[in-house]
C-alpha cells in the first residue's frame, strides 16, 4: 500500500455545463481552484459516452461507445498531475431507460446535466508509469 495522510484544503460544488465534455469540465473545475490533488463525486446525465476497459493481459485500453441518453447513476474519481497537467481519473456507472447499467473508465461524454463535489487536498498527487500494471499510477 502506497498511502499518505491527507489535509483537506477545500470543498467545492459545481454544476457541469450542458453540451460540454464531462471529464474536461471536472478538469477545468480543478484548474479554476488550483486543485493538484483531489477526490470527487458526481451525478447527472449524459447524451453519449465513450468508456474504456483496461485489458490486463494486453495492457491496453479497449473503448466502447454508446450514442444514447444515459443517467449517470454514480461517478467517482480523483484529480492528480499527469505529464504536467491536471488529470481527472473518472469512473462511471450509467443507466439506460430500462434500468440496465453500463460502467467503466470514462474517456469522453457529452454533458446533459451534472453536479459535482470536489474535495481538495494539500499535497499534490503525481502520476507516473508503473511497470507492474502498465498504468500511470500515483508516486
Ligand atoms: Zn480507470
Amino acid at each position: 500500500m502506497n498511502g499518505r495522510e491527507l489535509s483537506v484544503t477545500g470543498e467545492y460544488l459545481g454544476s457541469l455545463d450542458h453540451g460540454a465534455d464531462w471529464r474536461a469540465e471536472i478538469e477545468a473545475f480543478a484548474d479554476e481552484h488550483e486543485v493538484d490533488a483531489g477526490w470527487f463525486w458526481a451525478m447527472g446525465a449524459v447524451q453519449d459516452v465513450k468508456l474504456w476497459y483496461y485489458d490486463q493481459t494486453d495492457r491496453e485500453y479497449r473503448s466502447v461507445s454508446f450514442d444514447e441518453p444515459l443517467e449517470v447513476a454514480s461517478c467517482v474519481g480523483n484529480v492528480a498531475n499527469l505529464d504536467g497537467e491536471r488529470f481527472a481519473h473518472t469512473h462511471m456507472v450509467l443507466s439506460r431507460q430500462s434500468g440496465q447499467s453500463l460502467a467503466g473508465h470514462l474517456d469522453t461524454a457529452t454533458v446533459f446535466a451534472g453536479e459535482c463535489h470536489l474535495r481538495a487536498f494539500e499535497r499534490p498527487l503525481e502520476r507516473e508509469y508503473d511497470e507492474a500494471t502498465g498504468l500511470d499510477l500515483w508516486l
